[in-house]
């Protein structure tokens, strides 16, 4: 019984032989449908191809890190530039940005974009930031509330132990 000829190679069309028929000249078969020559080939192909995505996943994620940390360090030094407490204006009530806007634009998280840029208009923005840092000195974060003097609570929260490190490092 005699086994049918193998299918010529799907990617280059030369015919083919089993390792088991003797060398004629047809190219030894290899695998999924393909010669040695062009499986090696397909296979060289796709362990580049495997390298360069990986190359890139750890650059993405290199450069993510990367971007958190200077996030990082954008955010403590914003706050460092304001470890010193500044006076309050007596009448900076009268002149806050948000007196039109009213409460409910800071109770949804959703606006807390639109309240930072109210904020960071503030004529007052500074006297706020140091009544509520006043108020909150030494609570812990759940007892503050809303966006003051441009500052989130968890903002306010590391600036009260900023300032208090301060302290601690004077005396
Ligand atoms: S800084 Fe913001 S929260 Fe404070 S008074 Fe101005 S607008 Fe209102
Ligand atoms: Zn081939």
């Amino acid at each position: 019984m005699t086994t049918p000829p193998l299918p010529p190679c799907t990617n280059c069309g030369q015919p083919m032989r089993r390792r088991s028929e003797p060398n004629d000249g047809r190219r030894l078969y290899q695998a999924r449908g393909m010669c040695a020559s062009c499986y090696e080939v397909r296979r060289r192909r796709a362990s580049r191809t495997l390298r360069r995505t990986q190359a890139t996943d750890a650059e993405r994620e290199q450069r993510r890190a990367a971007g958190k940390a200077a996030a990082v360090e954008a955010r403590r030094q914003r706050l460092l530039a304001l470890a010193t407490p500044a006076p309050i204006e007596p009448d900076w009530r009268e002149r806050a940005a948000c007196l039109e806007a009213g409460p409910y634009a800071f109770a949804d998280p959703d606006h807390t974009d639109a309240v930072k840029a109210m904020c960071s208009s503030c004529p007052v923005a500074r006297s706020c930031l140091e009544a509520a840092m006043q108020e909150e000195h030494r609570q812990p974060m759940a007892y503050r509330a809303y966006m003051r003097g441009g500052l989130t609570t968890a903002e306010r929260t590391s600036l009260d132990r900023i300032r208090r490190h301060r302290k601690d490092d004077a005396a």
